[in-house]
């Protein structure tokens, strides 16, 4: 029977610390971090998770705001509303909830927030910082992948990591945190020619598809450790959606660990972006926030590397 990597229990104990540095924080006599939060349109998934988000930020005391803007603003209002964000000490964190509505250039929205304030990661100043390891914001979900990761192993030095998607926002990102902690990584794609082969040599799978069961029983090896990132709605028997992953979870019991969906990766992607803002805020009042890569700080890197700093 494989570990249960608990998603849900591990996001809990990592908000305690984010409340914990909150704390001190404001005991210090700073305002506790803020986050602000934009969304356009009546996406109903977006709304939900916008409402997560907020509930969060109340949980480990970060001051939270919300923009709700209809779907019909304009780019050059958007643009607008993110300088004056940016331009406000009292916001630590601006995240743009996407997908935005179609007639609003996305990359163009996603670039106006300053990289320091950019708690999603995805600014190309944060993206490229992470590909070539010179600190920055980490996107919530792959440090979320990583933090799950390091509950379960102690190094990852030449251990042969599977990805599965190349996303800018998951895939990617997660293949290059691994390459940094001195994995040796194979990125997939949907295109890749005998993935389950290349997945059955794999020490550990990182799924992040969307594509429901794919990661079937034998193309795990005895003893792997697999990450599940993809999530589908799908109509479940009872008339209610349910929520599958991108493995067969029933066939992969011979791994040595593997995350549940839900209860895997989700919740961790909240508690990262919760401990990203707290991170941004340390920065913008001048703390000296450890961090010496990938926005991980010291002492999460030696984590992930077993020794810490190490040459590229
Ligand atoms: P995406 O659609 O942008 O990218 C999917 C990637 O998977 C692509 O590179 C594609 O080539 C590859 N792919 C698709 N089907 C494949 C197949 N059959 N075989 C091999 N490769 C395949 O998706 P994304 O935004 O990276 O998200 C991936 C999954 O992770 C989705 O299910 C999404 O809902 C989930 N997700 C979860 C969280 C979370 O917090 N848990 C966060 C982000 C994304």
């Amino acid at each position: 029977m494989a570990d249960l990597i608990d998603g849900r229990a591990i996001a809990r104990q990592l908000d305690e610390e984010t409340k914990a540095a909150v704390d001190d924080l404001v005991a210090a006599g700073h305002a506790a971090p803020g986050l602000t939060v934009i969304l356009v349109g009546d996406d109903p998934a977006s709304e939900i998770y916008v409402r997560r988000k907020i509930a969060a930020c109340e949980r480990v005391g970060i001051r939270s705001s919300k923009h709700t803007l209809p779907a019909s603003t304009t780019q050059d209002a958007l643009l607008t509303l993110i300088a004056r964000l940016n331009a406000d000490p009292e916001v630590h964190g601006i995240l743009c909830q996407v997908p935005l509505p179609e007639h609003i250039d996305t990359g163009k929205v996603l670039g106006a927030i300053v990289p320091e304030k950019d708690v999603d990661g995805f600014h190309p100043v944060n993206v490229g910082r992470l590909s070539t390891g010179t600190g920055g914001i980490v996107p919530c979900t792959p440090l979320g992948v990583m933090k799950l990761l390091a509950t379960v192993v102690d190094d990852f030095t030449g251990k042969d990591v599977v990805v599965i998607g190349k996303s800018n926002i998951v895939g990617k990102p997660v293949a290059n945190l691994l390459l940094d902690a001195e994995a040796t990584v194979t990125v997939t794609h949907i295109y890749t020619e005998g993935l389950a082969e290349i997945c059955r040599q794999a020490d550990i799978i990182v799924a992040a598809a969307g594509a429901p069961r794919l990661v079937k029983g034998h193309w795990v090896k005895d003893g792997a450790i697999i990450i599940d990132v993809g999530i589908t709605r799908v109509a479940g028997e009872n008339g209610k959606d349910r929520l599958v992953g991108d493995v067969a979870f029933d066939e992969v019991q011979h791994a040595a660990a593997v995350t549940p969906v839900p209860g895997g990766v989700g919740p961790m992607t909240i508690a990262c972006l919760l401990s990203n803002t707290v991170k941004a805020a340390r920065a913008a009042y001048g703390i000296d926030t450890n961090v010496s890569n990938h926005g991980m700080d010291r002492e999460e890197r030696a984590m992930l590397t077993g020794s810490g700093a190490r040459p590229n």
